[in-house]
């Protein structure tokens, strides 16, 4: 009698994580080619931080009572007894790393930029994961609102380059001078009101006054639309900052709206404060990423008082957002060269012959796993590739191989030699006529 093993359950993958696979890869390139882009124009030197870091620092930069921390970190103790998390955001360990490595000695601003992972033990959705990908811009060093204005305006463009319609929305969180005193006529009006607020939003009301402004849930939503506003209670220094930012922001191209309910999850922000939101689809406005003024946060984590302002932009949902809107990326050079081959000597050496292609610059594909011709040049035509190099036994025998074109099925006789002076001939005169074509049309 034979036994039935037990099937052993798969292992999936983790809930809120996410594998991203070949077919969306060009998103992730462009992306990251852009962001490299913006960086070398405006000035910004890439810094890359662990994505473990101590947890008091994300207690102390961040905040103990905002859901970040209290929610959604992934901390643990280690053997040795080091308290440590998978960061949540990477603002907070650029300026570790910019105190730890004297960066206040260098010319101010420093001008820092990152890609990197994050992890929030949030509840997943459509475009909310628990590692997520964000990248950023800081300046560190620097007050003038000239440089909030031009953060602003990178975050702005960059997503409107690539295609979206996006929208600046912006306030000021006034400083520790003039917030205090908001937060007490907050409360006030919100005390009238407790009773009508959310669960979450009833225990935000002595720890986080300001974030009952952001609530999501309908009624909180209402209660905030008539809620005192912060730029009604700057003081002289806040609103002549947030003046400055603004007045360049007239200055130039771009789309923006006061909203006194930007008030950024984290509680290290102080005087400006935006989000980029998406507007294409009519009334469902998500944010794709926001920044703020943060002049306290080197203080608060040891290093001299100096001011400083970046933001951040979630890459998962900028890819989402580029999908659902039908935008794909620039094509990136096409394969040109496949190289098929019948028989195991022409297998081997049609293998150095890929490699010297491939060092040549050339383009180049293969399927050295296949057998049969037919199967190659399916996959060489699936892959759009221009010309298959032929390599089989008679050709090895004559020293010569197939040049087959794949759009006019021609196959030519070429000595093994002038390979790739035949390809190289032939590239170049489908350039030409593809550049005549495209000034036809033009
Ligand atoms: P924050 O660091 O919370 O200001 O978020 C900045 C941007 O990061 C957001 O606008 C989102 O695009 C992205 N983001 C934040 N949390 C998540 C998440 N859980 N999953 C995916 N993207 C996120």
């Amino acid at each position: 009698m034979s036994v039935k093993k037990a099937k052993k359950p798969t292992i999936q993958l983790v809930k809120g994580m996410k594998d991203t696979l070949p077919d969306d890869q060009q998103y992730w390139q462009w992306l990251r080619d852009k962001v490299d882009n913006f960086a070398k124009n405006y000035g910004f030197g890439r810094l890359d931080t662990p994505i473990l870091e101590f947890t008091p620092l994300f207690k102390r930069s961040v905040g103990e009572e905002t859901d970040i921390v209290s929610k959604e970190m992934y901390s643990f103790v280690t053997e040795g007894g080091d308290k440590l998390s998978l960061r949540p955001e990477s603002t907070a360990g650029v300026v570790r790393a910019y105190i730890e490595h004297g960066m206040v000695n260098q010319p101010q601003p420093v001008k820092l930029f990152y890609i990197g992972q994050q992890f929030r033990h949030d509840k997943p959705q459509a475009g909310r994961y628990r590692q997520f990908w964000q990248f950023g811009f800081e300046a560190i060093g620097e007050t003038d609102p000239v440089i909030d204005a031009q953060l602003v305006i990178i975050s702005h463009n960059f997503l409107k380059e690539l295609g979206l319609d996006v929208e600046v929305q912006i306030n000021s969180v006034g400083d520790a001078n003039c917030r205090p005193q908001y937060l007490k006529v907050l409360k006030g009006y919100y005390q009238n009101h407790r009773k009508e607020l959310c669960p979450d939003c009833q225990d935000r009301f002595n720890k986080n006054t300001l974030r009952l402004l952001d609530c999501k849930n309908t009624r909180c939503q209402e209660l905030a639309n008539s809620a005192p506003q912060m730029v009604d209670h700057l003081c002289e220094n806040c609103k002549e900052h947030f003046m400055g930012v603004l007045e360049y922001l007239d200055e130039l191209d771009i789309t923006y709206s006061l909203n006194a309910k930007i008030v950024r999850g984290l509680d290290y922000y102080t005087k400006t404060a935006w989000e980029i939101v998406e507007t294409s689809e009519a009334g469902k406005l998500q944010s794709l990423g926001g920044g703020g003024r943060y002049d306290d946060l080197i203080e608060t984590l040891g290093g001299r008082p100096t001011p400083a302002v970046g933001f951040a932009i979630g890459m998962e949902r900028v890819i989402l957002k580029l999908q659902e809107n039908k935008i794909t990326p620039p094509t990136s050079k096409p394969l040109e060269v496949f190289v098929a081959q019948l028989g195991l000597e022409a297998r081997k050496k049609s293998m150095s012959l890929f490699e010297d292609l491939r060092r040549e610059g050339f383009q180049v594909a293969e399927a050295m796993s296949k057998k049969g011709l037919k199967d190659q040049l399916e996959l060489a035509s699936k892959k759009g590739v221009r010309y298959v190099v032929i390599l089989g036994q008679k050709e090895i025998a004559d020293g010569t191989v197939l040049i087959r074109d794949m759009e006019s099925c021609v196959q030519e006789v070429v000595d093994f030699r002038k390979i790739k002076s035949e390809l190289r001939k032939r590239l170049d005169s489908e350039s030409v006529r593809l550049i005549k074509v495209k000034k036809k049309a033009l």
